[in-house]
């Protein structure tokens, strides 16, 4: 219920005024959001990993609908590579780019047209910087558009990441169809409000559905990026490893910026690939409201900063 009703809020223009101008807000989004300009996002990439980890830039900016912040977004990332490429930070950072930023929340052939024209800039910029760009899942409603871009991308771009959320019922057969040779998928639960018609629910439906997709991606011949905080399931990924054996650079965990980062290092420090997924920008209302709604006690949090500072 709690989730619905954050998830519910992540979309509502008066929850956004109230969360955006509230004066002490900015102590909690720091927790999950590096910073807001690209300056930050570099210092924190260098940071992370001097300390051995892998990390994905996400420039904040979803659910555009205004054609010149499209295009002002589509700008940044292609400046975030260039930053990345002359840092020599491209061997060890990639970007995560959400299509809703780019284009596609611009109507149905117009939106996926002008998404798909500056996921390829960006693609372009990201292999000038000897790196990777991975388009990262959104609402139920999008991921069949999403799809079509990723397999278009990758007829020139066969290294573009695709992710797939366990929550959907169809998860299953997009890991299957996902697993061939050279394909870097994401896999992660679902962080959307989604209906009961294309998606599970229920919390153990859903963790049995990501068990069934790592068995599929973890025996397949793609590269399998394992996007999840939670112990069993890092654990079952770990042993399925070993039973399909996988080295450990063929695959990777991932884990967002601000959650569980002692468990990042522990991985890493036992050899796993681990990359940290790093948002940074202005735009953070609906990226912070699904990490609320993701945990309720980061509700507790937040409201204890507000109460306790005022
Ligand atoms: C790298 C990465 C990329 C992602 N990309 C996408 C995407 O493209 N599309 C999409 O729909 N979703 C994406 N997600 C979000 C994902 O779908 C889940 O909503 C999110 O990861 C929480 O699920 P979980 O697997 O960690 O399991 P959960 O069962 O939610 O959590 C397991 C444990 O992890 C910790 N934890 C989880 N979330 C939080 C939090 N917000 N704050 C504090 N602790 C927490 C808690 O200890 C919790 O008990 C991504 C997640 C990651 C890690």
């Amino acid at each position: 219920m709690l989730r619905q009703a954050l998830l519910f809020a992540s979309r509502s223009g008066g929850a956004r005024r109230i969360v955006e101008t509230a004066p002490f807000t900015g102590d909690v989004v720091r927790r999950f959001v590096a910073g807001e300009t690209v300056e930050d996002a570099t210092r924190v990439t260098g940071d992370l990993t001097a300390e051995g980890l892998l990390v994905t830039l996400d420039v904040l900016g979803e659910g555009t609908e205004d054609g010149r912040r499209v295009e002002a977004n589509a700008d940044r990332y292609v400046a975030l590579l260039e930053r990345l490429g002359e840092s020599a930070l491209g061997a060890r950072a990639e970007v995560s780019v959400k299509l809703s930023a780019i284009g596609l929340s611009l109507g149905e052939q117009l939106g996926e047209r002008l998404a798909l024209e500056n996921a390829r800039r960006i693609c372009g910029a990201a292999r000038s910087a000897s790196t990777t760009v991975t388009l990262d899942m959104e609402e139920h409603t999008a991921v069949d558009a999403t799809l079509r871009i990723v397999h278009e991308l990758r007829r020139d771009f066969p290294d573009v990441g695709a992710v797939i959320q366990a929550y959907l019922r169809r998860a299953e057969e997009h890991c299957a169809e996902l697993a061939y040779e050279g394909s870097r998928v994401r896999l992660c639960k679902g962080a959307y409000a989604a209906p009961e018609a294309v998606a599970f629910t229920d919390k153990e439906e859903i963790d049995k559905s990501y068990v069934r997709c790592m068995k599929v991606l973890m025996a397949g011949k793609g590269y399998p990026m394992l996007a999840t905080h939670d112990p069993r399931l890092i654990d079952i990924g770990g042993a399925l490893a070993v039973l399909n054996e996988r080295d450990a650079d063929t695959f990777e965990y991932q884990m967002l910026y601000g959650i569980r980062s002692a468990e990042q290092r522990r991985l890493a420090g036992k050899g796993a690939q681990v990359r940290v997924y790093v948002a940074y920008g202005r735009d953070w209302y609906e990226y912070f409201m699904r990490r609320l709604a993701e945990r309720p006690a980061n509700l507790k949090l937040f409201a204890r900063s507000i109460v306790g500072r005022a």
